[in-house]
């Protein structure tokens, strides 16, 4: 097993996460075997109980594990499916070792940070990296591991010492590091500064672990100056300081550092094979190419909780964005607030309540994503109204689905006031209710979490076709309420269709409307198996749909 630890310094959002899948994307063009691990260095156990809106979105596993939304990238740069202990934190570190001494296992011993919680994360590494994650049972070659935050925090500590320790344990020869960096460029000049790249390969060094590649974040191409400048002064390598300046898309950047002979060093120092031969990366050209060359545009209006973290709805985004190049557009996203969309926004905000319903009307397609919590609950059930009756294609997920089933409820059934009982408790017409296994009192993992079969009822419907004539699909959940069961066969007789249900006839996974050019809306979230070259089937329905409407 061979390491690729990826740091970063300077400052967090360098994209240090694209540069970990990026190399492991690298790697697994000469026919290698990748997985990947991310350490996070919080107190939490894992990202579910963590505001999409601070840290970004809670990407979900198959096997239920809520994990940073890095994960995500792996799983979509690597093609792979990951497992919830590739995500390491520090809650679950700490959690181990307090168990193993409760249980006595460190009897008589004083347990510390140093050996017993660095010898756990080291552990922990050896043991995930085997994991096999491709689907067909094989033990990975190379494990790329990204250390979360940047060096220096207090709460990376453990993690860096644990990993000076580990070059040793697996190999000198076994383990590179890769640490990434900013190059700001100051002032008229526009000088590229070294300084802040320096004091961060200071400070890694000082804690016994000195960087085998720098990756340079910046606007432009690194300038050689700059490059023999850090390579002077951070002990590394000239040929080994990479440049990774502003490119036209995410997937230029594996091209970016193969045209700067990354993979060939790297195998020069773990002692791959290079193929000649690497359709992988040629793929990955190709795509890159035919992104640029997009110049049609299909726009989806989003109804969420505006934010300026466009970090929080990233899988939604990637899965858009993937339909977009299949179909040869380019994928406009307009956010729209949903609160926005309400009444009472009429009276406090006219100029953006206005601009809000122009954005609906004005769009292609309309998509209510995931979402917790009451705020603009309304405004997303009045979208999916809008897009009911005026046959503009609509895609819903999980919440999504849920206000759609609300909206049909209070206006087709005519149930004034149907709700979830998750935002009003007391509604006369429960519609989407709290499912029996949830947990009032615990909120860490205990939704209805992680990969589920849903059954199609019928050939005859959307799913059937955009899930290429599949009767079974396993798609990934996470959520705490469901359609109320007593209210199907009403729903139903009005004409909404539920075709596809969990494998127990229970669980409404699927609707869909006849007669409408797409109105699709799913319990689970399609968006987390969504890959570049294969989009999430539902999100391609919506695309499709709303470029043919466009026409
Ligand atoms: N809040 C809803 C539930 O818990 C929807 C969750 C979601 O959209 N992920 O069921």
């Amino acid at each position: 097993m061979r390491y690729v630890v990826v740091s970063g310094g300077v400052l967090s959002g360098l994209g240090k996460g694209v540069t970990a899948s990026s190399i492991g994307m690298l790697l697994k063009s000469l026919g290698y075997r990748v997985t990947a691990i991310k350490i996070d260095p919080y107190l939490n156990s894992d990202a579910g109980t963590m505001s999409p809106f601070e840290h970004g979105e809670v990407f979900v596993l198959d096997d239920g594990g809520e994990v940073d939304l890095d994960l995500g990238n792996y799983e979509r740069f690597l093609d792979i499916t990951l497992t919830r202990d590739n995500n390491l934190t520090t809650g679950k570190v700490y959690s181990k070792v307090i168990e193993s001494e409760r249980r006595g296992d460190y009897l008589g011993k004083t347990v510390q940070v140093v050996p017993h919680i660095t010898d756990e994360i080291q552990d922990w590494l050896e043991r995930v990296a085997n994991i096999p994650v491709d689907g067909n049972g094989d033990q990975p070659d190379i494990c790329i591991i990204e250390l979360g935050g940047t060096v220096g925090d207090i709460e990376s500590a453990p993690f860096i010492e644990a990993l000076r320790q580990f070059q040793f344990r697996v190999g000198r020869e076994n383990f590179i590091l890769i640490h990434v960096s900013l190059v700001p460029v100051v002032g008229v000049v526009g000088e590229q500064k070294t300084k802040p790249t320096q004091h961060t390969v200071k400070e890694l060094r000082a804690a016994g672990l000195s960087p085998d590649f720098l990756v340079c974040r910046s606007e432009n191409p690194l300038e050689e100056a700059t490059k023999e400048k850090l390579a002077l002064f951070c002990h590394v390598d000239v040929s080994h300081v990479l440049s990774a300046h502003d490119v036209s898309n995410i997937y230029r950047v594996p091209i970016l550092l193969e045209e700067q002979n990354v993979t060939q060093m790297i195998a020069d120092k773990l002692k791959l094979n290079i193929t000649e031969k690497r359709p992988l990366l040629d793929a990955w050209k190709e795509m890159a190419n035919h992104v640029d060359s997009l110049t049609d545009e299909v726009t989806i209006a989003m109804v969420g909780k505006y934010t300026g973290l466009s970090d929080s709805y990233l899988s939604v985004i990637k899965a858009l964005q993937h339909s977009a190049f299949k179909v040869g557009s380019k994928m406009n996203i307009c956010w729209v607030e949903a609160t926005m969309l309400e009444p009472e926004s009429k009276e406090t905000s006219p100029d953006k309540y206005s601009q809000a319903w122009n954005d609906i009307k004005s769009a292609d397609g309309v998509l209510v994503p995931g979402g917790f919590g009451n705020r603009g609950i309304e405004g997303k059930i009045l979208a999916a109204n809008y897009a009911r009756e005026n046959g503009v294609p609509y895609l819903g997920v999980c919440l999504g689905l849920q206000v759609a089933v609300i909206e049909y409820a209070r206006n087709v059934l005519g149930l004034a006031g149907a709700n979830s009982t998750e935002f009003d408790e007391d509604t006369p017409h429960p519609t989407v209710i709290f499912m029996p296994e949830g947990s009032r009192t615990h909120m860490g993992g205990t939704m209805r979490l992680g990969s589920r079969q849903t059954n199609l009822q019928t050939e005859n419907c959307d799913a059937y076709r955009l899930y290429n004539g599949a009767m079974e699909i396993h798609e990934r959940h996470r959520h705490r309420y469901e359609v109320n069961p007593d209210m199907i066969p009403q729903l139903e007789s009005a004409g909404l269709r539920f075709v596809g249900k969990d494998t127990e006839g229970q669980r409404m996974e699927i609707i869909e409307l006849e007669g409408h050019p797409y109105f699709f809306a799913t319990q689970y979230h399609p968006e987390f198996k969504s890959r570049p070259t294969r989009p999430s089937p539902p999100f391609f329905g919506l695309v499709e749909a709303a470029l043919k409407s466009k026409n």
